[in-house]
């Protein structure tokens, strides 16, 4: 773990600096407050600091209040040194957000067990971040393939739909289906319909650009929300996934497995944007199209459009008589 020493005093500098890299610490030592504050706004920066409450310039009381007032994360932990004994100094200096002080001359015993509390919370930290981003990931994604969940992936059209509105802009959604999916469960068993389902996302997402999103949207149905995409577009893109999808047997188990996909493209027109469920229901009519015309195919609703809505007191223009 590394760890930062900011004190102005060379010799104690030298000495806590040893001692740390003797208990095994990657040490960054300081000579003031001002260096510290620098060294502590970087994106790597150590997560445990020794700051010496006297320094010139900036002193490690006000370094302190700085880290705290900043409240970023990961949490610093800092350990205040003081040539003072004091209550009330310390009172202060612990006021100012320090986790724990040190009292200078520093017992090397005494010191050791400090950092190592220090370390302790700094670690458990890491851990509850660490555990936070897992559970939040699993929150937004499917466990089998990997894409985006269901309700991760209506949050983000919702969300480019509300782009899309403000800047005018057009926005396109493919709904994708496997074909005759079932029979692949009922004659070679779940697991190979599994494994195709893995592979069949893994070839979707490879066909979209960095700013499209691909989800899960049902059992063997995915969802990719295209922004900046007209009809012309997303049919390209929705022929692409085709073929990509059909392009080679998927390997499963000892089988190798023959698959098509059927999808449905729906696209926005004209000024106003449409809803949600507008959009998804012309391509859910689009790829019912595909199906039925023989699976294996991209179907392509009309553009849908939205309702203008009219500010407040336009209404009545049009109908003004002059
Ligand atoms: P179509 O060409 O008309 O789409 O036919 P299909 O067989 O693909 O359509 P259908 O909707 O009848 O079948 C979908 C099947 O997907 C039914 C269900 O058992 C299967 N399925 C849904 N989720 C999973 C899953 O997570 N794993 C596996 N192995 N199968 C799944
Ligand atoms: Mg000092
Ligand atoms: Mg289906
Ligand atoms: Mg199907």
């Amino acid at each position: 773990m590394r760890v930062l020493i900011a004190e102005d005093q060379a010799i104690s500098r030298r000495l806590l600096t040893h001692a740390l890299e003797k208990w095994g610490y990657e040490v960054t030592a300081v000579r003031d407050g001002r260096e510290a504050w620098e060294v502590l706004q970087r994106d790597d920066s150590p997560n445990l600091a020794i700051l010496d409450w006297m320094m010139p310039g900036l002193n490690g009381v006000e370094v302190v209040r700085r880290i705290r007032e900043r409240n970023a994360e990961p949490y610093t932990y800092v350990i205040l040194l003081t040539g003072r004994s004091e209550k009330e100094d310390l009172v202060e200096a612990m006021g100012s957000g320090a986790d724990d002080y040190i009292v200078k001359p520093f017992n090397r015993d005494e010191l050791e067990v400090r950092v190592r509390a220090g370390r302790r919370i700094v670690e458990l930290q890491q851990e509850l971040i660490r555990m936070r981003e897992a559970v939040r990931h699993q929150a937004r994604h499917d466990a089998l393939t990997g894409l985006y969940n269901r309700g991760a992936i209506l949050e983000i059209l919702h969300r480019e739909l509300g782009r899309a509105r403000r800047e005018r802009s057009a926005i396109s959604v493919i709904l994708a289906d496997l074909d005759e999916f079932k029979r692949i469960n009922d004659t070679r068993g779940h697991l190979a319909g599994d494994a195709v389902l893995r592979e069949a996302a893994r070839r979707m997402a490879r066909c979209v650009r960095g700013y499209d999103s691909v989800g899960r949207y049902g059992g063997e149905e995915f969802l990719c929300v295209l922004p900046g995409c007209d009809t012309e577009l997303a049919g390209r893109v929705a022929e692409r996934i085709r073929t990509t999808v059909v392009s080679e047997p998927v390997a499963a188990g000892e089988d190798s497995l023959r698959i098509t996909v059927s999808l449905g493209v729906a696209s926005t027109s004209g000024p106003a944007t449409p809803t949600a469920d507008a959009l998804l229901q012309a391509a859910d009519e689009a790829l019912y199209l595909a199906k039925e015309a023989g699976r294996n195919r991209v179907g392509l609703a009309a553009p849908v459009e939205g309702t203008l809505v009219l500010p407040l007191g336009l209404e009545g223009n049009d109908a003004t008589p002059s």
